[in-house]
């Protein structure tokens, strides 16, 4: 990288775009990069491939028996569900006159019909279709995949697909697990994946004012590496960021793990410029706030492609903390460890990132320990002597809580000692730092694990909700016993796994994140019948007073939810809304359509 320009005038930097790694290839059949994914070693234990994380290498000898256990089955690490990725590709559908004229502004390199790439920007990352492109079909997928590199290629994309009648949908890093990428079955227009990646630089940094304009198709992590080689963050780390861009963020309303520190996505956007059907939707300044009426900005944010093509914004960065620490405690239950986050959000400032873990998944985080040898076995039988026999803790009900403290030395000081007071108060026992550490790393290993197990006939998923305080540990407990009880009575093999974490608080209340999944050999449409069950998980999230999703959106898997959770008025002008910045539906992948 060659070094920032800095304008003469003022203190914008522009920095040098950063060249693409060629080891950072994505896999298309399954998450994340192509490096790296799960297997099984001659001795029958599970082993992260590839070199990019902390658990790249290990052998995991606790994680088969660990699924085995949760699950009640007999997994035999050679009866293995073959993939038969790509199932099935339906041919394009042609649109002569609008290919013709995309010709005349974009080179060959831009558009492509290629198959399997055409299957990739289909879809997301929900279990239904993921399990689509490997055991069953999608049956509708863009005919099309255009890469813009300007907001002027942006505008004629959008001017040929009004003209000739064609659908565009913007594709960020296709992480969702809304659906939100699905096509329609009944979409008989030419359907045109917009993908943003070529769009992806930090057009300028703003030290003085600390704002950034980033470009929609920017993926999390080189935001991340661009700002901090000039000791900047944005401060947004979705569990998806390695991946996941700055449009889709904006548009499925996202939520990063730090957002006690820095905020959600829409506290930390102050601009946002969106190409639409109408044309461009800008502002002429950016400032911190203003009172110019309704602020036409948030309804940007959470629209999920269905308004235009969000291509770039300016946002909020931050100095890089002085000191980044981790933290974790141990609770006696899952109560008394809600009390404490209830409590911390309440009376205190919270860490940057406080996440409570339930009984099952503390396990899970056990199970995916790597084989012990010394000094470490003696350590670790010697801390779990102390949390059972001494302190009382019993292993089938004990909780953790893991924590990133940022600030200056003195305010992470401070921070701790706040922490561990309210922990105390509640029970809780400090379990150090380097486990704190460990949870956090393992989110991005972790991701990798559902398509792993998917190729031993279990299939997986998270969703998610927020609700009230008063309301979080019944909803759980409410969402858990509903699910148990449908999985029985539908008599499904062996037992449900199904694992509550609280991820974000808020002085009212918090997010809450649920995995669950089955084992499914022998069951007739394994997919069809996990959501069916989500629905009824999601019916009972809304029962329960939980909120239809507090940052994965709503896509199409929840869409025909809207009519409980918005009143006729507020769908009205929702379809209002949508019908005046886009009256022909060119926008038209069908999310939130109800
Ligand atoms: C393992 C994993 C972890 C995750 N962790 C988190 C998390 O911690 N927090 C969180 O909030 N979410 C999380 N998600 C969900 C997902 O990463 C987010 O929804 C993310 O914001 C999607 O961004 P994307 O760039 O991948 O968008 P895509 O999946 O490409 O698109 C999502 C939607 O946004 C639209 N869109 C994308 N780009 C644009 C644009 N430029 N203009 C207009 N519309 C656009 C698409 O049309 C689509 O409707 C996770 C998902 C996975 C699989």
């Amino acid at each position: 990288m060659t070094s920032p320009v800095t304008t003469p005038n003022g203190s914008r930097i522009y920095p040098e775009p950063l060249p693409p790694k060629a080891e950072d290839v994505e896999s298309l059949d399954v998450w994340g990069f192509e490096d790296t994914r799960f297997s099984v070693n001659p001795n029958g234990h599970a082993v992260l491939l590839g070199h990019r994380y902390e658990l790249s290498g290990q052998e995991l000898p606790r994680l088969l028996p660990w699924v085995r256990d949760v699950l009640g089955i007999e997994l035999d690490p050679r009866d293995v569900h073959e993939s038969s990725y790509p199932t099935s590709i339906a041919p394009p559908r042609e649109n002569a006159p609008f290919r013709t004229e995309i010709s005349q502004f974009l080179s060959d390199g831009q558009i492509t019909d290629a198959g399997r790439l055409r299957l990739r920007h289909g879809h997301g990352h929900s279990q239904d279709e993921m399990f689509a492109i490997k055991h069953e079909r999608l049956e509708r997928i863009p005919d099309l995949v255009v890469f813009p590199e300007s907001d002027e290629q942006v505008a004629q994309l959008i001017a040929a697909a009004k003209r000739h009648d064609v659908v565009l949908i913007p594709f960020g890093g296709g992480t969702n697990v809304t659906g939100a990428l699905r096509c329609d079955a009944d979409e008989e227009r030419m359907i045109v994946s917009v993908d943003m990646h070529r769009m992806g630089s930090v057009v300028w940094i703003d030290r003085a004012n600390q704002m950034a304009c980033i470009r929609a198709g920017a993926v999390g992590r080189n935001i991340n590496a661009q700002l901090a080689a000039q000791g900047l963050t944005m401060g947004h780390d979705p569990d998806s960021v390695e991946f996941s861009t700055l449009g889709g963020w904006i548009a499925t309303n996202a939520s990063g793990m730090k957002k006690n520190k820095y905020g959600n996505i829409e506290d930390l956007v102050l601009d946002v410029t969106v190409a639409t059907a109408n044309g461009k939707l800008e502002r002429a300044t950016c400032v911190p706030r203003e009172s110019i009426g309704s602020d036409l900005r948030r309804l940007l944010f959470g629209s999920e492609g269905t308004l235009g093509i969000i291509t770039s914004a300016i946002v909020k960065v931050f100095p890089l903390p002085e000191v980044e620490t981790y933290g974790s405690v141990v609770f006696p239950t899952l109560a008394d460890g809600i009390a404490f986050m209830r409590e911390l959000a309440r009376e205190s400032t919270p860490p940057s990132s406080v996440r409570l873990v339930d009984n099952a998944q503390f396990k899970f985080g056990m199970a995916l320990k790597t084989a012990d040898t010394g000094l470490k076995i003696w350590k670790s039988r010697l801390e779990q002597f102390v949390v059972v026999n001494l302190k009382g803790f019993k292993p089938d009900q004990m909780v953790v809580c893991t924590l990133v403290f940022e600030g200056t030395r003195r305010d992470v000081a401070r921070q701790q000692s706040e922490v561990y007071r309210l922990a105390k108060k509640h029970g809780g026992m400090q379990a150090g730092a380097e486990n704190g550490r460990r949870g956090y790393q393992l989110t991005y290993s972790i991701a990798y694990i559902r398509d792993f197990l998917m190729d031993f006939y279990i299939i997986a998923e998270s969703f998610e909700t927020s609700a009230a305080w008063s309301d979080v540990f019944p909803l759980i407990s409410n969402v858990k016993k509903r699910l148990e009880a449908e999985y029985a009575a539908r008599r499904l093999p062996g037992k449900v796994f199904v694992t509550a974490r609280v991820t974000q608080v808020y002085q009212t209340g918090a997010a809450i994140y649920f995995y669950f999944g089955f084992y499914y050999k022998g069951v007739p449409h394994p997919s069809q019948v996990y959501n069916e069950l989500e629905a009824i998980a999601r019916e009972e999230i809304l029962r329960s007073g939980g909120s239809l999703s507090h940052h994965h959106g709503v896509g199409k898997v929840r869409r025909s939810f809207l009519p409980e959770v918005m009143s006729p008025a507020a769908l009205e002008w929702k379809r209002e809304l949508k019908r005046s910045l886009d009256p022909a539906n060119i926008f038209g992948s069908g999310n939130q359509k109800w």
